[in-house]
């Protein structure tokens, strides 16, 4: 693809420069084991921008946990590909798992590496995009009518020059079956000076277009990540989150509450919360499912509706996303449902019409 080289370019990379890439760097900043961070930096690469990194207020926070290497990554029972993401992969870049959507890897870097990555064993490695990757992904897209739906994903799309983002969306955009385009995304999080107006001049041109980025804790919502998001807002682009429930970062119910909140009044919708994928190297993240569901009865009627997402466990083996809610249901047949409202009072509601009813007896 041609036409990639801009001003956007020295930026991103000047910025890419200034990141910490080595338990050498790492340890001039903060307090670490230099030992230990070695060892771990091994199965997953360390990198963590400037940035993100004057986030961080004490050793072990939750912006800590998120990126900086633990010795638990070591110990480990999880998968290299936890939803089989490889199994549904017809081509490299493309994972086709539902009928109408697709994922399309179209980049492998990302601001910052999260420990808790799920896909792991593609991001960081420029093997994982091939030279040609992007071209046949885009031919399998234009070959396959079913798709409505493009999610524009990696690694992080957004680490690409403003240039190439614009060659890849002008080619979807031109083909006719593909009704939206998503863009997955941490740079507004992790990289928010990224957003420039050139991007979303960009971006803007290829409507409908929504975005969705990976807040994960409230201390990420700054200055400067509510104004990127402010920005994408402004260019007409509905933005979504999608948080990952982790152990140490975000699984007290006051912050997963005040995250959902604060989201909103930057104008991003809660849209997933992901129970922790079965990743290799992440178990110390992983907190219960039961402890999922009562953090959702948490949000539920106790705060607005709109800062409500769905939890979501992501099956392992490619089965997809399923949604779970705590059970309001006390007991229901053909006469009565007896619901629990968020306050645990108890509510009967005729099951069946009552209009049907009399209709039947007529
Ligand atoms: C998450 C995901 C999607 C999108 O799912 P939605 O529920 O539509 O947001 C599509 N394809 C794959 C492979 C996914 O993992
Ligand atoms: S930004 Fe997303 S893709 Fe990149 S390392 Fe973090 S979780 Fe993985």
């Amino acid at each position: 693809m041609k036409g990639y080289e801009s001003s956007t370019e020295k930026k991103v990379y000047q910025s890419s420069k200034a990141t910490i890439t080595t338990p050498e760097e790492l340890a001039e900043h903060l307090d670490v084991d230099l030992e230990e961070i070695k060892q771990v930096h091994n199965t997953f690469p360390l990198r963590i921008n400037h940035y993100y990194l004057s986030l961080i207020k004490e050793k072990g926070d939750p912006i800590w946990r998120q990126v900086i290497p633990a010795r638990e990554e070591l110990h480990s029972t999880g998968l290299e590909d936890p939803l089989g993401e490889e199994h549904d992969s017809p081509i490299p870049n493309i994972t086709h798992r539902y009928p109408d959507r697709v994922l399309f890897y179209v980049s492998y870097v990302c601001a910052v590496y999260c420990r808790f990555c799920t896909r792991k064993r593609k991001v960081s490695k420029p093997q994982s995009l091939p030279p040609d990757g992007i071209q046949r992904g885009l031919e399998y897209i234009r070959e396959h009518t079913e798709i409505r739906d493009v999610i524009v994903s990696g690694g992080d799309p957004l680490m690409l020059t403003d240039g190439k983002i614009d060659a890849i969306l002008r080619e979807l955009r031109a083909i006719e079956h593909v009704e939206i385009i998503r863009i997955g995304s941490r740079v507004p999080v992790t990289f928010p000076q990224r957003i420039t107006q050139n991007l979303c001049d960009t971006l803007k041109k290829y409507h409908p277009l929504f975005l969705n980025t990976h807040f994960n804790h409230p201390s990420e919502i700054t200055p400067e990540s509510t104004r990127a998001c402010g920005m994408l807002a402004d260019a007409g682009i509905p933005l979504g989150n999608q948080t990952v429930l982790l152990k140490g970062v975000n699984d007290r119910m006051e912050t997963m509450k005040r995250l959902m909140q604060k989201l909103l009044a930057i104008r991003v919708k809660p849209y997933y919360i992901y129970q922790a994928d079965l990743v290799a190297g992440t178990d110390h993240f992983r907190t219960s499912v039961q402890h999922g569901l009562d953090i959702m009865a948490a949000l539920r009627g106790h705060t607005s509706g709109l800062a409500v997402p769905h939890y979501v466990i992501d099956g392992p083996g490619g089965v997809g996303k399923i949604a779970i809610i705590p059970n309001p249901v006390v007991s229901f047949d053909d006469k009565e449902i007896v619901l629990k409202n968020y306050e645990g009072f108890a509510c009967s509601y005729p099951s069946t019409c009552q209009q049907a009813l009399v209709d039947e007896v007529r």
